[in-house]
């Protein structure tokens, strides 16, 4: 069943001629834990916005529940909302903030006495509703601002950017918290963010936007192995996928991938497709992710036609990894993540292979994957 429909959505703000929200359609399935994922200003918050009734919808429809809400007014939409800012009231204790939504409903104060204390026991805040949100710290602020968003018992959840204030470990548990919460409930979930790994982690499903427009609605698993197209590609995964700018070559029989200093031959299945769709003989850039990419001998057996030379220049030890920089004669350093036993010398020249089964292509002109990668 579907929970949440848009159908050809845009929001245009005043007399502005371009929509920062262009022809948005999607349809959210009931219990589903979606990510809306994109850079700064893509529209995002808007596009949420319009689902709770906070911004006109400009053109188009969105339905919840098979319910048309273009004019229905925000507090006839049973959803509930967390922001980025968790706004809690100052003067009022943990417990009154969470029944405040409730009280305003009139509910019986023996009912939202027991939804409270149900909401505190399952964010594990049971200990502090009778102290005040300055006597919190963040994290345990945030769980209030999803305390009040679950004593609702909405339809749907709504949440911009609400891990953004706090600091990275933090974010890191309450990442984990929020999918649990939302499973053990059961709520449609619609979550805003701007950071790739929490969309990755956290996603049934991802719409990945920009500049208003949908690029790619998927499983975390396909947008990050077949993006449709290089700003999908370049948006997931750190450090990010290197392109290479280059063309198809056809040789006895065999493809290949050219620069004017190396050229990288194409396996059997991806050549296939490529030469089906033409590009033969054509510019191509090439994609290729810094796990992809190997110095290690056995590596140089398994890809024989995509062994290269390059000089390290430098690098960054992440702990578990090291990343490598190597100039490869291309416009940028190729940038290759290796075990950190893996030491060398600036300048030293290093061989490495590429595992040209994960690599992708994509179209110069229109940026879009091809050769069915
Ligand atoms: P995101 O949440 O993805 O960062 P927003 O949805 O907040 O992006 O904004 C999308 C675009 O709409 C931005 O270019 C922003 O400047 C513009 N915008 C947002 N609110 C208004 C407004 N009230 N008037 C005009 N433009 C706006
Ligand atoms: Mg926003």
């Amino acid at each position: 069943m579907s929970n949440i429909l848009f159908n050809h959505v845009y929001k245009t703000y005043g007399k502005e001629k371009k929509p920062v929200v262009q022809d948005f359609n999607l349809s959210v399935d009931n219990k589903e834990f979606i990510v809306f994922v994109g850079p700064s200003g893509c529209g995002k918050s808007t596009t949420l916005r319009m689902i709770a009734g906070l911004e006109d919808i400009s053109e188009g429809e969105i339905f919840i529940n098979d319910r048309k809400v273009n004019d229905l007014p925000p507090k006839n939409r049973d959803i509930a909302m967390v922001f980025q800012n968790y706004a809690l009231y100052p003067n009022m204790s943990i417990y009154e903030n969470i029944a405040f939504g409730l009280r305003l409903r009139k509910m019986p104060k023996s009912d939202i006495d027991l939804a409270v204390k149900r909401a505190a026991r399952v964010l594990e805040i049971e200990n502090y509703l009778n102290r005040k949100p300055r006597q919190l710290s963040g994290g345990q602020r945030q769980r209030v601002a999803l305390g009040r968003a679950i004593v609702r018992e909405p339809q749907v959840f709504l949440m911009d950017e609400p891990l953004s204030n706090l600091d990275a470990k933090l974010r890191v548990q309450m990442r984990t918290e929020i999918i649990r919460l939302q499973k053990q409930l059961g709520v449609t979930t619609i979550y805003v963010t701007h950071d790739q790994t929490e969309a990755m982690t956290m996603g049934d499903r991802i719409v990945v936007m920009n500049d208003g427009v949908i690029q790619q609605v998927d499983t975390p698993e396909r947008i990050y192995n077949n993006p449709v197209n290089r700003f999908v590609a370049s948006f997931v995964g750190s450090p990010p996928m290197n392109f290479i700018d280059g063309s198809m070559l056809t040789e006895n029989g065999k493809l290949y991938f050219q620069t004017r200093r190396f050229a990288l031959e194409v396996p059997e299945g991806k050549a296939k497709g490529l030469i089906a769709e033409g590009y033969s003989n054509k510019s191509i850039v090439l994609g290729i992710r810094p796990e992809n990419v190997s110095v290690d001998p056995i590596m140089f057996e398994m890809y024989p036609g995509a062994v290269i030379q390059g000089v390290y220049k430098l690098d960054e030890l992440m702990g578990a990894d090291r990343y490598l920089y190597v100039d490869i004669g291309t416009k940028q350093d190729l940038v290759v993540r290796v075990n950190p036993r893996n030491f060398f010398q600036p300048d030293e020249k290093i061989r490495f292979a590429v595992d040209m089964n994960s690599a992708l292509f994509f179209d110069a002109k229109t940026s879009l994957s091809v050769g069915g990668s």
